[in-house]
């Protein structure tokens, strides 16, 4: 004689008797969600006449010049080594050397060549949160358009994006404005 007993436990603990059973697991999508971690910093530099810098893939005018071989955008560096970090691909720096191909380059080139990464692995993005640390420029009044500009880049709605700004409270070399950095945190589903 057998006494039946009852055992509480997560939903996600499925019971697997039969060979289809296996089957079941993979509708489950947890498996195929990966998050990254991207993080870039450049130096600036003061300028007296406004120039044009490239940030979050729009043109804003700018005292503070960054200096880098591409054209700089220390937000796009940091997304693009993100989602090529959530795919386990190393880093930008492997596909984009400082070389002479390079130099002054769109960074949307080196973003484009990470999300066809993602799409050929079946990949989309979930969310991605952004943080620049800066003094300047401040990223207040350009930051609708920054939003529309990285949905469109990245194929997103605004509510799967934000971007938090803060300075270095003056303290470092960031908050002596010789430096703009930006750290880029995302989540990556399975189509
Ligand atoms: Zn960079």
């Amino acid at each position: 004689k057998f006494e039946v007993k009852f055992i509480l436990d997560r939903y996600i603990n499925l019971k697997i008797t039969y060979k289809e059973d296996l089957e079941s697991l993979n509708y489950l999508d947890y498996k195929d969600f990966r998050t990254g971690l991207g993080y870039d910093i450049h130096r600036i530099i003061k300028v007296t006449n406004k120039q044009y810098i490239s940030l979050g893939g729009i043109k804003i005018l700018s005292k503070a010049k960054i200096i880098s071989h591409s054209d700089g955008d220390v937000i796009l560096h940091a997304i693009t080594d993100s989602i090529l970090g959530a795919l386990s691909l190393r880093d930008i720096g492997t596909y984009f050397p400082n070389n002479k191909k390079n130099f002054r380059r769109n960074s949307k080139d080196f973003l484009n060549f990470a999300l066809e990464k993602m799409r050929k692995k079946k990949f989309l993005i979930g969310n991605i949160d952004l943080m620049i640390v800066s003094e300047r420029p401040k990223i207040n009044p350009y930051y609708d358009k920054m939003i529309k500009e990285l949905c469109s880049l990245l194929n997103i709605t605004e509510n799967s994006i934000t971007i938090k700004a803060t300075t270095n409270e003056k303290s470092g070399l960031i908050g002596d404005e010789k430096f703009i950095a930006c750290w880029s945190s995302l989540s990556l589903i399975k189509n």
